[in-house]
Protein backbone atom coordinates (compact mmCIF):
# COMPACT_ATOMS: atom_id res chain seq x y z
CA UNK A 1 0.00 0.00 0.00
CA UNK A 2 1.14 3.63 -0.55
CA UNK A 3 2.57 5.61 2.30
CA UNK A 4 0.60 8.27 3.27
CA UNK A 5 1.16 10.84 6.00
CA UNK A 6 -0.63 8.68 8.51
CA UNK A 7 -0.17 4.81 8.09
CA UNK A 8 -2.21 2.42 9.76
CA UNK A 9 -1.25 -1.29 8.44
CA UNK A 10 -2.61 -4.73 9.49
CA UNK A 11 -4.67 -3.27 12.11
CA UNK A 12 -6.73 -5.86 14.54
CA UNK A 13 -7.85 -5.78 18.07
CA UNK A 14 -8.92 -8.75 19.86
CA UNK A 15 -10.34 -9.46 23.61
CA UNK A 16 -10.60 -12.83 25.31
CA UNK A 17 -13.63 -13.78 25.45
CA UNK A 18 -15.04 -15.67 28.38
CA UNK A 19 -15.36 -19.90 28.44
CA UNK A 20 -13.80 -19.60 24.58
CA UNK A 21 -10.88 -20.85 23.05
CA UNK A 22 -10.74 -18.16 20.48
CA UNK A 23 -10.39 -14.71 21.28
CA UNK A 24 -13.18 -12.56 20.57
CA UNK A 25 -11.43 -10.33 16.87
CA UNK A 26 -13.28 -6.61 16.89
CA UNK A 27 -11.72 -5.75 13.56
CA UNK A 28 -8.64 -7.06 11.58
CA UNK A 29 -6.22 -6.22 8.59
CA UNK A 30 -7.60 -2.82 8.66
CA UNK A 31 -5.95 -0.71 6.10
CA UNK A 32 -5.68 3.52 6.08
CA UNK A 33 -3.55 5.83 4.46
CA UNK A 34 -4.14 9.48 4.85
CA UNK A 35 -2.21 12.43 2.83
CA UNK A 36 -1.24 15.42 4.97
CA UNK A 37 -4.09 18.34 5.00
CA UNK A 38 -6.86 15.32 4.47
CA UNK A 39 -10.02 15.27 5.98
CA UNK A 40 -11.10 11.70 6.86
CA UNK A 41 -14.57 10.60 8.29
CA UNK A 42 -15.29 7.02 9.50
CA UNK A 43 -18.70 5.62 9.64
CA UNK A 44 -19.95 2.28 10.93
CA UNK A 45 -22.58 1.09 13.12
CA UNK A 46 -21.99 0.94 17.50
CA UNK A 47 -19.18 -1.30 18.82
CA UNK A 48 -16.85 -1.89 15.33
CA UNK A 49 -14.29 -0.43 16.67
CA UNK A 50 -14.05 2.98 15.61
CA UNK A 51 -13.30 4.92 19.03
CA UNK A 52 -10.58 1.94 19.14
CA UNK A 53 -8.70 2.85 16.13
CA UNK A 54 -9.10 6.36 17.04
CA UNK A 55 -7.43 6.18 20.14
CA UNK A 56 -4.77 3.43 18.76
CA UNK A 57 -4.33 6.33 16.33
CA UNK A 58 -3.94 9.15 19.21
CA UNK A 59 -1.51 6.64 21.15
CA UNK A 60 -3.97 5.47 23.60
CA UNK A 61 -4.65 2.03 23.54
CA UNK A 62 -2.51 -1.21 21.73
CA UNK A 63 -3.70 -2.57 18.72
CA UNK A 64 -3.29 -6.43 18.98
CA UNK A 65 -2.00 -7.16 15.77
CA UNK A 66 -0.19 -4.46 13.12
CA UNK A 67 0.41 -0.49 13.71
CA UNK A 68 0.40 3.08 13.08
CA UNK A 69 3.33 5.24 11.50
CA UNK A 70 2.76 8.76 11.15
CA UNK A 71 5.26 11.18 9.72
CA UNK A 72 7.53 8.30 9.28
CA UNK A 73 7.39 7.41 13.04
CA UNK A 74 5.73 4.47 15.12
CA UNK A 75 2.88 5.85 17.39
CA UNK A 76 3.81 4.16 20.47
CA UNK A 77 2.12 6.41 22.78
CA UNK A 78 0.30 9.45 23.19
CA UNK A 79 2.23 12.96 21.72
CA UNK A 80 1.32 16.54 21.74
CA UNK A 81 1.57 15.94 17.72
CA UNK A 82 -1.44 14.54 17.86
CA UNK A 83 -4.87 16.31 19.31
CA UNK A 84 -7.80 14.64 20.50
CA UNK A 85 -11.61 15.74 20.83
CA UNK A 86 -13.76 13.36 22.52
CA UNK A 87 -17.50 13.60 22.95
CA UNK A 88 -17.83 14.21 26.15
CA UNK A 89 -15.66 17.66 25.88
CA UNK A 90 -13.33 16.86 28.43
CA UNK A 91 -12.55 20.53 29.88
CA UNK A 92 -10.66 20.68 33.04
CA UNK A 93 -13.50 22.01 35.43
CA UNK A 94 -11.38 24.27 37.06
CA UNK A 95 -9.94 26.02 34.74
CA UNK A 96 -11.59 29.12 32.65
CA UNK A 97 -12.45 28.56 29.04
CA UNK A 98 -9.22 30.42 27.94
CA UNK A 99 -7.01 28.60 30.61
CA UNK A 100 -8.02 25.54 29.29
CA UNK A 101 -6.64 25.91 25.91
CA UNK A 102 -3.64 27.94 27.05
CA UNK A 103 -2.58 24.65 28.99
CA UNK A 104 -1.98 23.01 26.15
CA UNK A 105 -0.23 26.04 24.21
CA UNK A 106 2.19 26.30 27.02
CA UNK A 107 2.61 22.56 26.82
CA UNK A 108 3.30 22.83 23.07
CA UNK A 109 5.56 26.37 22.91
CA UNK A 110 7.52 26.03 26.12
CA UNK A 111 9.19 28.73 25.12
CA UNK A 112 6.39 31.64 24.07
CA UNK A 113 5.67 34.13 26.37
CA UNK A 114 2.77 34.40 28.39
CA UNK A 115 1.31 36.84 26.00
CA UNK A 116 2.40 35.01 23.29
CA UNK A 117 0.49 32.24 24.65
CA UNK A 118 -2.62 34.08 25.30
CA UNK A 119 -2.76 35.90 22.06
CA UNK A 120 -2.73 32.62 20.60
CA UNK A 121 -5.16 30.67 22.72
CA UNK A 122 -7.64 33.99 22.25
CA UNK A 123 -7.27 33.85 18.02
CA UNK A 124 -8.75 30.54 18.15
CA UNK A 125 -11.44 30.61 20.81
CA UNK A 126 -12.63 33.47 18.63
CA UNK A 127 -13.25 31.45 15.55
CA UNK A 128 -15.05 29.73 17.32
CA UNK A 129 -17.07 32.85 18.98
CA UNK A 130 -16.06 32.40 22.57
CA UNK A 131 -13.60 35.43 22.91
CA UNK A 132 -15.95 37.10 24.95
CA UNK A 133 -17.03 34.38 27.33
CA UNK A 134 -13.53 32.96 27.73
CA UNK A 135 -13.16 33.98 31.31
CA UNK A 136 -16.39 31.62 32.20
CA UNK A 137 -15.42 27.87 33.25
CA UNK A 138 -16.75 25.12 32.14
CA UNK A 139 -19.67 24.87 34.61
CA UNK A 140 -20.64 28.37 32.86
CA UNK A 141 -21.02 27.03 29.48
CA UNK A 142 -23.65 25.46 27.71
CA UNK A 143 -22.42 21.71 26.28
CA UNK A 144 -22.02 23.21 22.32
CA UNK A 145 -20.15 26.27 24.41
CA UNK A 146 -17.88 23.54 25.67
CA UNK A 147 -17.37 21.45 22.96
CA UNK A 148 -16.06 24.38 21.07
CA UNK A 149 -13.68 25.18 23.37
CA UNK A 150 -12.24 21.83 23.43
CA UNK A 151 -12.08 22.54 19.73
CA UNK A 152 -10.28 25.48 19.96
CA UNK A 153 -8.19 24.00 22.30
CA UNK A 154 -7.16 20.81 20.04
CA UNK A 155 -6.75 23.24 16.97
CA UNK A 156 -4.64 25.95 19.21
CA UNK A 157 -2.01 23.38 20.18
CA UNK A 158 -1.55 22.63 16.05
CA UNK A 159 -1.27 18.98 15.96
CA UNK A 160 0.29 17.41 13.11
CA UNK A 161 -3.23 14.87 13.20
CA UNK A 162 -6.41 15.94 15.09
CA UNK A 163 -8.23 12.53 16.23
CA UNK A 164 -12.28 13.90 16.73
CA UNK A 165 -14.13 10.99 18.24
CA UNK A 166 -18.49 11.78 17.65
CA UNK A 167 -17.37 15.38 18.55
CA UNK A 168 -20.45 16.76 18.21
CA UNK A 169 -22.85 13.58 18.68
CA UNK A 170 -24.21 15.04 22.26
CA UNK A 171 -25.19 18.39 20.79
CA UNK A 172 -28.46 19.83 19.29
CA UNK A 173 -29.09 19.76 15.82
CA UNK A 174 -28.99 23.23 15.12
CA UNK A 175 -25.44 24.01 17.46
CA UNK A 176 -24.13 20.92 15.37
CA UNK A 177 -24.61 22.92 12.31
CA UNK A 178 -23.06 25.90 14.07
CA UNK A 179 -19.96 24.24 15.40
CA UNK A 180 -20.01 22.43 11.70
CA UNK A 181 -19.66 25.51 9.83
CA UNK A 182 -16.38 26.53 12.66
CA UNK A 183 -14.72 23.73 12.10
CA UNK A 184 -15.37 23.95 8.13
CA UNK A 185 -13.53 27.10 8.60
CA UNK A 186 -10.74 26.52 11.08
CA UNK A 187 -9.88 24.13 9.19
CA UNK A 188 -10.07 25.87 5.80
CA UNK A 189 -7.46 28.41 7.74
CA UNK A 190 -5.35 25.64 9.31
CA UNK A 191 -5.24 22.59 6.44
CA UNK A 192 -4.95 20.43 9.80
CA UNK A 193 -4.98 16.60 9.10
CA UNK A 194 -8.51 15.34 10.51
CA UNK A 195 -9.17 11.36 11.05
CA UNK A 196 -12.95 11.82 12.37
CA UNK A 197 -15.47 9.24 13.34
CA UNK A 198 -18.72 10.76 12.88
CA UNK A 199 -22.19 8.66 12.93
CA UNK A 200 -24.24 11.22 10.78
CA UNK A 201 -23.80 10.66 6.97
CA UNK A 202 -24.80 14.21 6.20
CA UNK A 203 -21.80 15.68 8.35
CA UNK A 204 -19.10 13.28 6.83
CA UNK A 205 -20.08 14.57 3.23
CA UNK A 206 -19.94 18.11 4.53
CA UNK A 207 -16.48 18.07 6.17
CA UNK A 208 -14.79 15.01 4.44
CA UNK A 209 -12.56 14.33 1.60
CA UNK A 210 -12.82 10.74 1.93
CA UNK A 211 -15.74 8.77 4.36
CA UNK A 212 -14.01 5.29 5.34
CA UNK A 213 -17.03 2.84 4.99
CA UNK A 214 -16.84 -0.18 8.39
CA UNK A 215 -18.35 -3.48 7.63
CA UNK A 216 -19.90 -4.85 11.75
CA UNK A 217 -18.44 -6.57 13.94
CA UNK A 218 -16.90 -8.96 14.69
CA UNK A 219 -14.04 -9.32 12.53
CA UNK A 220 -15.24 -5.73 11.12
CA UNK A 221 -12.82 -3.97 8.26
CA UNK A 222 -12.77 -0.73 6.18
CA UNK A 223 -14.45 -1.72 3.49
CA UNK A 224 -14.74 0.89 1.57
CA UNK A 225 -13.21 4.74 0.73
CA UNK A 226 -15.20 6.81 -1.02
CA UNK A 227 -14.02 10.01 -1.99
CA UNK A 228 -16.34 13.07 -1.43
CA UNK A 229 -15.94 14.77 -5.27
CA UNK A 230 -17.97 17.97 -4.10
CA UNK A 231 -16.43 21.08 -4.52
CA UNK A 232 -15.19 23.12 -1.15
CA UNK A 233 -15.43 25.69 0.18
CA UNK A 234 -18.61 23.83 1.33
CA UNK A 235 -21.95 25.01 3.22
CA UNK A 236 -24.76 23.08 4.20
CA UNK A 237 -27.53 25.24 2.45
CA UNK A 238 -25.32 25.04 -0.85
CA UNK A 239 -24.23 21.58 -0.81
CA UNK A 240 -27.43 19.86 -0.70
CA UNK A 241 -28.07 21.56 -4.20
CA UNK A 242 -25.17 19.94 -5.72
CA UNK A 243 -26.68 17.13 -8.09
CA UNK A 244 -23.69 14.57 -7.04
CA UNK A 245 -25.01 15.17 -3.11
CA UNK A 246 -27.65 12.17 -3.41
CA UNK A 247 -25.87 10.01 -5.20
CA UNK A 248 -22.65 9.91 -2.52
CA UNK A 249 -25.33 10.37 0.38
CA UNK A 250 -27.43 7.03 -1.11
CA UNK A 251 -24.21 5.46 -1.52
CA UNK A 252 -23.12 5.80 2.16
CA UNK A 253 -26.83 5.11 3.42
CA UNK A 254 -27.30 1.72 1.33
CA UNK A 255 -23.85 0.37 2.85
CA UNK A 256 -24.90 1.33 6.67
CA UNK A 257 -28.55 0.08 6.03
CA UNK A 258 -28.04 -2.71 3.35
CA UNK A 259 -24.84 -3.62 2.89
CA UNK A 260 -22.31 -2.94 6.28
CA UNK A 261 -23.48 -6.81 7.38
CA UNK A 262 -22.57 -8.72 4.22
CA UNK A 263 -19.18 -9.86 4.73
CA UNK A 264 -19.00 -12.19 2.44
CA UNK A 265 -19.00 -8.93 -0.21
CA UNK A 266 -16.02 -7.82 1.35
CA UNK A 267 -13.86 -10.80 2.64
CA UNK A 268 -10.77 -11.43 0.61
CA UNK A 269 -10.64 -7.74 -0.94
CA UNK A 270 -9.84 -9.17 -4.09
CA UNK A 271 -9.12 -5.94 -5.72
CA UNK A 272 -12.35 -6.44 -7.70
CA UNK A 273 -14.20 -3.59 -8.37
CA UNK A 274 -17.17 -2.74 -6.56
CA UNK A 275 -19.95 -1.37 -8.77
CA UNK A 276 -22.78 -0.71 -6.85
CA UNK A 277 -24.26 1.92 -9.37
CA UNK A 278 -23.15 1.90 -12.98
CA UNK A 279 -22.44 6.15 -12.62
CA UNK A 280 -19.76 5.15 -10.05
CA UNK A 281 -16.24 5.20 -10.98
CA UNK A 282 -14.04 2.60 -9.03
CA UNK A 283 -10.58 2.11 -8.51
CA UNK A 284 -10.10 -0.89 -6.66
CA UNK A 285 -6.68 -1.65 -4.45
CA UNK A 286 -5.64 -4.45 -2.78
CA UNK A 287 -6.92 -3.46 0.44
CA UNK A 288 -9.56 -1.19 0.40
CA UNK A 289 -12.12 -0.39 -2.57
CA UNK A 290 -11.91 2.93 -3.37
CA UNK A 291 -14.65 4.65 -4.69
CA UNK A 292 -15.20 7.82 -6.42
CA UNK A 293 -18.84 8.79 -7.79
CA UNK A 294 -19.29 10.83 -10.66
CA UNK A 295 -21.00 13.81 -9.57
CA UNK A 296 -20.33 15.80 -12.82
CA UNK A 297 -23.84 14.48 -14.74
CA UNK A 298 -27.36 15.75 -12.90
CA UNK A 299 -29.09 13.06 -11.51
CA UNK A 300 -32.32 12.16 -13.04
CA UNK A 301 -34.19 9.97 -10.55
CA UNK A 302 -33.18 11.72 -8.10
CA UNK A 303 -35.26 10.25 -4.49
CA UNK A 304 -37.16 12.44 -2.74
CA UNK A 305 -35.20 11.67 0.76
CA UNK A 306 -35.72 13.67 3.59
CA UNK A 307 -33.18 15.69 5.13
CA UNK A 308 -32.77 14.15 8.25
CA UNK A 309 -29.52 13.23 9.25
CA UNK A 310 -29.19 9.06 9.13
CA UNK A 311 -28.03 8.22 12.63
CA UNK A 312 -26.55 4.97 12.97
P1 LIG B 1 -17.25 1.97 18.25
O1 LIG B 1 -16.49 3.20 18.60
O2 LIG B 1 -17.22 1.64 16.79
O3 LIG B 1 -18.65 2.00 18.75
P2 LIG B 1 -15.43 0.66 20.10
O4 LIG B 1 -14.07 0.86 19.52
O5 LIG B 1 -15.80 1.53 21.24
O6 LIG B 1 -16.52 0.72 18.94
O7 LIG B 1 -15.56 -0.85 20.60
C1 LIG B 1 -15.33 -1.93 19.75
C2 LIG B 1 -15.73 -3.22 20.39
O8 LIG B 1 -14.75 -3.62 21.33
C3 LIG B 1 -17.06 -3.20 21.09
O9 LIG B 1 -17.86 -4.20 20.54
C4 LIG B 1 -16.71 -3.50 22.53
O10 LIG B 1 -17.67 -4.32 23.11
C5 LIG B 1 -15.38 -4.21 22.43
N1 LIG B 1 -14.56 -4.03 23.63
C6 LIG B 1 -14.00 -2.87 24.03
N2 LIG B 1 -13.29 -3.06 25.17
C7 LIG B 1 -13.39 -4.37 25.48
C8 LIG B 1 -12.89 -5.21 26.53
N3 LIG B 1 -12.12 -4.72 27.48
N4 LIG B 1 -13.22 -6.53 26.49
C9 LIG B 1 -13.98 -7.03 25.52
N5 LIG B 1 -14.49 -6.31 24.51
C10 LIG B 1 -14.20 -5.00 24.48
MG1 LIG C 1 -17.08 4.95 19.63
Amino acid sequence: MSHGFVSVEGLGKSFPSPGKEDDLIVFNDVNISIDKGEFVCIIGHSGCGKSTILNVLAGLDQPSEGGVIMDGKEVSGPSLDRGVVFQNYSLMPWLTALQNVTFGVKARYPKWSKAEVEAHSLKYLEMVGLKDTCKRKPSQLSGGMRQRVSIARAFATQPKLLLLDEPFGALDALTRGIIQDELIKIWGESQQTVFMITHDVDEAILLADRVLLMTNGPEAKVAESVTINLPRPRTRAEIIEHPGYYKIRNHLVNFLVERSNRKEEFSGLSGQPLVVDPTLEVDAQPEVNSIEINTNTTNTNEPSLSLKSVNV
